[in-house]
């Protein structure tokens, strides 16, 4: 993980090395069961090299805490790691260039379950257009590379900020983590050894801007304190 870390923050592979502060890599445990996927960082993010710092990111903290869980025993990652200027949706040309860091930490966590937060995420992970509002808490067993997880599409907490029915039905998903952490990891397909490489296929291909719901609001700047350097290898 440390060597995608090195390799993720010194990236040019996209237009916003030019006009990012901080590379947001994903923080939490890198043994993860449980991986959280938004899509992009914002303005707090970008300053503090960490992942969900803003109001959305206390919003997911008092979800985790209502499922006695914290933000320590995750990953939290986003599609992109670096901050598109004035929190605009990411281009697919972005989402291309970064999504090898996202199935290499994939990867190397091995979770047993894929929060997919929002739209983004969701998209890139099941390689399809649908939107959220119908996939929300619908759990399905996808083939990520070799490995089978549990994926899980989530409202984004960024949402849920502004909607109280979408507050309320990201609460209602979200309590059922539990039970789908427990069932273990899926079956693993046998005709694939662990060992194999990642199959590119479908997942691999950049998504299609096809959109049936209405895009997340952006998340409102909040005043955070000083922003300290991120020391983001001590965070896993
Ligand atoms: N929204 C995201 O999708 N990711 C963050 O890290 C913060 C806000």
């Amino acid at each position: 993980m440390r060597a995608v870390y090195e390799e993720a923050r010194a990236c040019v592979r996209c237009p916003l090395h030019q006009t990012r502060t901080t590379v947001v890599f994903g923080a939490g445990n890198a043994d993860a069961d449980l991986m959280f996927i938004g899509e992009a960082p914002g303005a707090n993010e970008d300053r503090m090299g960490l992942p969900f710092v803003g109001q959305a990111g206390k919003l997911l903290d008092k979800m985790l805490a209502e499922i006695s869980m914290d933000r320590k025993e995750v990953w939290i990652c986003n599609v992109l790691r670096c901050r598109p200027p004035d929190n605009r949706d990411p281009n697919p040309n972005e989402i291309e260039a970064c999504q090898d860091y996202l199935w290499r930490q994939i990867e190397l966590i091995e979770p047993t379950v894929i929060c997919t937060l929002g739209n983004f995420s969701t998209k890139l992970l099941r390689a399809d257009s649908t939107g959220i509002s119908r996939l929300h808490g619908h759990e399905e067993v996808r083939l990520i590379g070799p490995r089978a997880v549990r994926l899980y599409p989530l409202y984004h907490p960024a949402a849920a900020l502004y909607t109280p029915s979408t507050l309320e039905a990201l609460r209602v998903d979200f309590h059922r983590i539990p039970d789908l952490l427990a069932l273990g990891p899926p079956e693993q397909p046998r005709s694939l050894g662990r060992s194999a490489a990642p199959d590119g296929g479908a997942l691999y291909e950049p998504v299609p801007e096809i959109d049936d719901t209405p895009d997340e609001p952006a998340e409102p700047p909040v005043a955070v304190g000083q922003p300290e350097p991120a020391a983001q290898l001590g965070l896993f």
